[in-house]
């Protein structure tokens, strides 16, 4: 798995603290004795790539398995309670890292994290999410995902639909303006972006384009295109964002919106992309941005089918996340890269244009490494790449017997193959431990924590975030549903939806 794709049936590789140094195919002489150096015996296992979470919130981590499927704007709902009990920074710190740890565990050795903080991020909270990433060892990039417009601006139909006292409360300003925000990122910047060796660093986001001003969407590009950063934003990921543009934006699109703006580039990290149509793909073609695909979180929401052979004729680069763990709510690459690899074979009728798990391979270590914008070399087993890699044993029933390695880690693999994680040069996992983190303490800490049924208080705010969410509820449906029967000149979803 080097950028020629080559398999080597044995190899010596050599790291120096966090950089492979020389492949050497067959073998070659042990270090000096004496020398500080420690030797893996990989005979038995794969040693490849570590796998790249390339969208990812962490804001929710708590909150896997708390809601049946809806829609992504009822859902929204639920997700940013108004109950909203303000984190506490340890909160924060323990929520980062119940999925962190998952992901290593399962041979993630990077996160693209788009984090949002309800009601609004501090420079402890930050500070939190940040640590929670330097201790466990894994390589993360931070986004502050916050919309800074009211939420009567975001979405189309709802000012006519709301009675007018939840109307009054939905054009109020969120809580924190672009002016905070921003020093908010310079916090970011400041402290954490280049930290831990270089494994720590800052991305922009603006959440959505519709959630954002175009000044403050502006002023995201500019700190993006200063410090070279990756701008996560989520575009068309749902059919009533098509209708938005419709009704909203002169019957624009948001990628025409966006590049309207000035503000199409390659930086951009496109998350989901669905409801495009092909001036858009062309538009993103030409950009040279990444589209970041989530095809659970997509099924969980029931956001549709993004098209994905278009995408890759285009040559756009894409990249795999589980999206939020409500959404994936089990964090596990590996069954987001399976899904991409099989979904989008009921969505094209030619069987010719249907994934193959090489490719699917190449958008979950190729497509994440692109989307990180990394300033070293990093998703391959070659020198001068970054030592993020992993050893999955061969002797499990995945690859038992060993029919094609490609398709077996693609169809075959769950994450529990995984027997060693290296981040930078480190083994943060080895023979089941996370190497950084006492796990045990952890997860009970994070049970006393987030089962909040289990005291007085907990048991009322929940009550109270539950009745509210109800209240607003039949509106968002009616608005959901003025959107899901427009016709919209394409269609996402497989079968006539009814
Ligand atoms: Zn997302």
């Amino acid at each position: 798995m080097d950028a020629m794709g080559t398999d080597l049936a044995c190899a010596t590789v050599t790291i120096e603290n966090d950089t492979i140094v020389a492949v050497d195919p067959g073998g070659r002489a042990p270090p000096d004795s004496g020398a500080d150096v420690r030797e893996i015996d990989g005979s038995g296992h794969l040693l490849m790539p570590g796998l790249v979470n390339a969208h990812f919130h962490s804001s929710v981590n708590h909150l896997k398995g708390s809601l049946d499927s809806l829609p992504l704007e009822l859902f929204m709902l639920y997700e940013s309670p108004s109950e909203g009990r303000p984190m506490t920074p340890r909160a924060a710190y323990v929520r980062t890292l119940l999925a962190a740890m998952e992901m290593l565990k399962s041979g993630v050795t990077a996160v693209l994290d788009d984090a949002f903080f309800v009601p609004a991020p501090s420079p402890a909270l930050i500070d939190a999410v940040m640590q929670a990433y330097a201790d466990c060892g894994i390589r993360a990039v931070l986004a502050l995902d916050q919309p800074e417009v009211p939420e009567l601006a975001k979405l189309p139909f709802l000012a006519e639909l709301l009675p007018a006292e939840l109307r009054a409360r939905a054009a109020a300003p969120p809580a924190m303006d672009a002016g905070a925000l921003l020093e908010c990122y310079q916090h970011l910047l400041g402290t954490w972006h280049g930290q831990a060796g270089g494994r720590l660093r800052a991305a922009v986001s603006c959440s959505a384009p519709q959630r954002v001003t175009p000044a403050y969407f502006r002023a995201l590009d500019d700190l993006s295109r200063r410090h070279g950063l990756p701008f996560y934003v989520h575009v068309l990921e749902t059919k009533l964002q098509r209708v938005f543009g419709e009704e909203r934006l002169g019957g624009r699109s948001l990628i025409r919106y966006v590049f309207d703006e000035g503000l199409l580039n390659e930086r951009m990290n496109i998350i989901h992309g669905i409801w495009l149509d092909d001036d858009d793909m062309d538009m993103i073609a030409a950009a040279g941005a990444v589209i970041a695909h989530n095809p659970i979180s997509n099924l969980r929401l029931g956001s549709g089918v993004m098209p994905f052979r278009k995408l890759r004729a285009r040559g756009i680069p894409l990249c795999l996340g589980t999206d939020e763990a409500i959404a994936d709510d089990a964090v596990n690459m590996w069954a987001v890269a399976k899904l991409a690899g099989l979904i989008h074979n009921i969505s094209v009728k030619d069987y010719r244009e249907w994934p193959t798990a090489a490719e699917v391979l190449d958008c979950l270590i190729g497509g994440g490494a692109r989307a990180m914008r990394h300033p070293t070399p990093i998703g391959c087993v070659a020198p001068g790449q970054q030592a993020d890699l992993i050893l999955v044993d061969l002797d499990t029933l995945a690859f038992t017997p060993l029919n094609d390695l490609r398709r077996q880690l693609i169809y075959c693999e769950s994450g529990s193959s995984v027997r060693m994680t290296l981040v930078a040069g480190r083994i943060v996992y080895e023979n089941g431990k996370l190497t950084q983190l006492d796990e045990p303490a952890l997860r009970a800490e994070a049970r006393q924590l987030f089962t909040r049924a289990r005291t007085e208080a907990g048991r009322e705010g929940a009550a109270a975030g539950d009745a509210d969410a109800a209240r607003w509820l039949p509106y968002y449906r009616q608005m959901y549903l003025k959107a899901a029967d427009r016709d919209v000149g394409m269609q996402r979803f497989v079968g006539d939806g009814r």
